[in-house]
């Protein structure tokens, strides 16, 4: 319908819920249908019109907000856990520290109230071009072209990128998450599903629009962080333009044990370089076994990041995140922030 300015106005249906069957039952019956958890990605977009559901439902009153401790060590956080909560949690700040301290340095605390785990994983990425609506965009709209490629990139991925984005995926927590190997629980049309973190997020490759693996109308229910000793003594440290409020140019989440100066087992994930929350397998595999010191840790980062494909501005993401790396990796091995 046109308004007084000729802008259209859009229907948009609006429902609460509190079970999950009825969340999922009424999202899959609607092909423009989505969940609405803190609104703190969703309103965006649907104001900035990048976003055009016509259903919203709302599962705020789904009890889906505990924090548990699982017996084996381990940690199962519901998805309308507010990342707030879960930063404070003594439990997560214990036991996995690069968690808590990665939720505490996204966003702002208004912000961190509001927004929710499952949103957090969920987010979209914040590429202008994706985010003005009229540039070409293959996440939006597939076939459109990249704007980011030949535009301003400095804030854009040099790992796993394609021809068609190049887009960085945001959430800090999920480098975290990656990091440790959590676990997302769903529950959808198709019944339950556990899917390994490394799993749920898709590099862009030529369908950058599909980002995760869920179908429409499957809902996260919880994260699971599986028992890891290692990540006691972790870190997430994090390098943006401003200090608060500011997205990663590149994040780093690290935990090491050595034994008689040797790596024993590594634990390495980052973010602000991939398009998806990049857990470091070649790093961490090189590492396995070679001395506990900067030197091991700066060959590792290179090896790491050898397969980068820079663009015109952001090429200095590869020796900023090198140095990320041995930063993170020194201070996880001396036991924390210095
Ligand atoms: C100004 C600003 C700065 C920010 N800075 C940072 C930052 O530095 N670091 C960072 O990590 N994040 C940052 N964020 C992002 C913020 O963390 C996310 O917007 C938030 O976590 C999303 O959670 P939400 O509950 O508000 O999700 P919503 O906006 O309600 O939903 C987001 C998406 O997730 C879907 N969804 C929500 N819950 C579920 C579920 N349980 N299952 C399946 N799908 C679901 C929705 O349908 C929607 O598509 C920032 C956001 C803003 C606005
Ligand atoms: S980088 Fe990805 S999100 Fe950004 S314009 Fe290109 S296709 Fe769109």
């Amino acid at each position: 319908m046109p308004t007084s300015r000729g802008a259209s106005v859009r229907p948009l249906s609006y429902a609460r819920v509190d079970r999950v069957d009825d969340a999922i039952a009424l999202v899959s019956s609607e092909p423009n249908g989505a969940f609405l958890a803190g609104g703190t990605t969703e309103i965006d977009l649907i104001r900035l019109d990048v976003e055009r559901p016509e259903l919203l439902v709302d599962i705020n009153a789904i009890p889906l907000r505990e924090i548990d401790d699982l017996p084996d060590g381990g940690i199962r956080i519901g998805a309308l856990a507010r990342m707030t909560d879960v930063a404070r949690t003594p439990a997560v700040a214990d036991r996995f520290p690069a968690v808590s301290q990665a939720l505490l340095l996204g966003a702002s605390e208004q912000l961190r109230n509001m927004a929710s785990m499952g949103g957090n994983l969920r987010q979209r990425v914040r590429c202008s071009y994706f985010r003005d609506g009229v540039s070409p965009c293959n996440k939006r709209e597939p076939g459109t072209g990249c704007a980011a490629l030949e535009g301003f990139n400095r804030g854009h991925a040099i790992l796993g990128v394609s021809e068609h984005c190049i887009a960085t995926h945001p959430s800090d927590v999920a480098v975290a998450l990656v990091a440790f190997g959590a676990v997302v629980h769903t529950s959808g049309p198709e019944g339950e599903r556990r899917i390994a973190i490394d799993d749920f997020y898709l590099v862009p490759a030529d369908t950058p629009d599909v980002e995760h693996p869920l179908d429409h109308g499957e809902l996260i229910v919880a994260i699971e962080l599986p028992a890891a000793p290692i990540a006691r003594h972790s870190i997430y440290l994090k390098y943006r333009d401003r200090q608060s409020y500011e997205f990663a140019l590149v994040s780093v989440a690290a935990a090491v044990r050595a034994e008689d100066g040797v790596v024993a087992e590594v634990r390495l994930a980052l973010g602000g370089v991939g398009t998806k929350p990049w857990r470091a397998h070649a790093a961490e595999a090189r590492l396995v076994g070679s001395p506990a010191t900067a030197e091991s840790f700066a060959s590792a980062a290179a090896e790491e990041l050898r397969p980068a494909v820079v663009r015109e501005h952001n090429a200095f993401k590869v020796a900023l995140a090198e140095r990320a790396i041995v930063r993170g990796l020194t201070q996880a091995m001396n036991g924390g922030p210095r």
